[in-house]
């Protein structure tokens, strides 16, 4: 059956690094007959240049009838002095609340090539491969009631409320669980369960959803430790779920672990596993147009969207395998070049992705 991609370059950077994805899963798409089909829209400033509006119904339309997304970055210096409603970031998150993305896949790897990258040493971090699955449409950044008031006082008063029900806790530990056992089997759910009544009903529901899933080993963990313990000895996760503010911070903590913003990917998934995949990187304006970007965190994205929307972990693990063998070539980009390695563009690092399938 025909998977349907929606292709959203963006802007910046987003352009570049999304030509090479598609060239890998073009390439991929051949060789191993996955029939996939790519349709391109516009998002971000882009959007704006062309509509007026960064999220135009023709994208929208395009996401919604799409199987999957590939999203490369929005923004720019061009827009920044727009009026906030039409702010290229605006078409990304209305984007997320429209497709119901509420599980945000988070992996931090790194690579034994680029543990030097990281500030930690590299004895520490080198293998890391951790994923964070963060709650994304609820919690504490959307709660209500919010806002800052003045009391009686004339004292101003902020305020938010951190609010899960039972059906949001329980769809992200499903797909939390699931993720597990694809990985793994091993889940740390991160939790304040011994002050927040609410992360305390959390994790009554990761224990209830758990004994759905016997074969995945679930644990818990309170925020401030899981912080500590990312720190000092990160390899002991595989998995982590958590709400979305600890997620925010959580992930990214655990992407500096890897020292390197070129080469982290993500995906956020809906109910069914419909998915946008995008870097966690931005459209990067002081380098837009010189053609040094990094694409790997775009083409690890596009081996997420086989993995999580199309179950195709064999063509994912070839293109990760890839990209490791092209990191194992010395190919580096300037963000994660040292001394003793190539040098390459955006394109050749494409290419080495592709010489390396074609080797394997
Ligand atoms: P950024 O991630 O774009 O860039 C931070 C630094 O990392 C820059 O020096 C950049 O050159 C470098 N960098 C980023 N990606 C790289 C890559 N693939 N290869 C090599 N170097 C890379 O963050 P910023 O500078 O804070 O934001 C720039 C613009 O991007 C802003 O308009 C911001 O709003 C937007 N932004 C968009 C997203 C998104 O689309 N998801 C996320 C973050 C920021």
């Amino acid at each position: 059956m025909t998977k349907k991609i929606a292709v959203l370059p963006g802007d910046g950077i987003g352009t570049e690094i999304v030509a090479e994805a598609i060239k890998v899963l073009d390439f991929i798409n051949s060789d191993m007959a996955l029939d996939l089909e790519f349709e391109y829209g516009l998002i971000g400033g882009a959007a704006y240049d062309e509509y007026a509006t960064p999220f135009p119904e023709q994208s929208l339309a395009l996401a919604k009838a799409a199987d999957a997304v590939i999203l490369g970055a929005v923004g720019g210096y061009k827009w920044e002095a727009l009026d906030i409603s039409v702010r290229p970031e605006k078409g990304l998150l209305g984007l997320r609340s429209e497709l119901q993305l509420f599980a945000n896949l988070r992996p931090a790897i790194l690579y034994p090539q680029l543990a030097d990258a990281s500030t930690l040493k590299p004895e520490v971090v080198a293998g890391l491969d951790i994923m964070i699955v963060r709650e994304l449409t609820g919690g504490i950044y959307f709660g209500q009631p919010r806002g800052i008031r003045v009391l009686d006082n004339g004292e101003r008063q902020g305020y938010n409320t951190l609010v899960y029900s039972e059906s949001e806790i329980r769809r992200i530990a499903h797909s939390a669980f699931q993720i597990a056992q694809k990985r793994s089997r091993r889940l740390c759910s991160v939790d304040k369960a011994n002050v927040l009544e609410c992360t305390e009903l959390w994790r009554q529901v990761m224990i209830e959803t758990g004994k759905q899933y016997p074969d995945v080993e679930l644990s818990h963990m309170y925020v401030d430790n899981a912080a500590m313990q990312l720190v000092r000895a990160p390899k002991q996760f595989d998995v982590m779920v958590t709400t979305n503010m600890f997620g925010d911070i959580l992930s990214d903590t655990a992407a500096m672990l890897t020292g390197s913003i070129g080469m982290l990917p993500s995906a956020s998934l809906d109910a069914n596993n419909k998915g946008m995949y995008e870097p966690i990187h931005g459209s990067a304006p002081d380098i837009a147009g010189k053609g040094i970007a990094n694409p790997l965190a775009t083409i690890l994205s596009a081996a997420m969207m086989l993995r999580y929307t199309f179950d195709c972990s064999d063509a994912a693990e070839r293109i990760e395998a890839a990209v490791n063998c092209a990191l194992d070539a010395n190919n580096r980009t300037a963000d994660i070049y040292s001394t003793g390695m190539q040098k390459v563009s955006t394109v050749q690092m494409g290419d080495a992705v592709i010489s390396a399938l074609r080797g394997n």
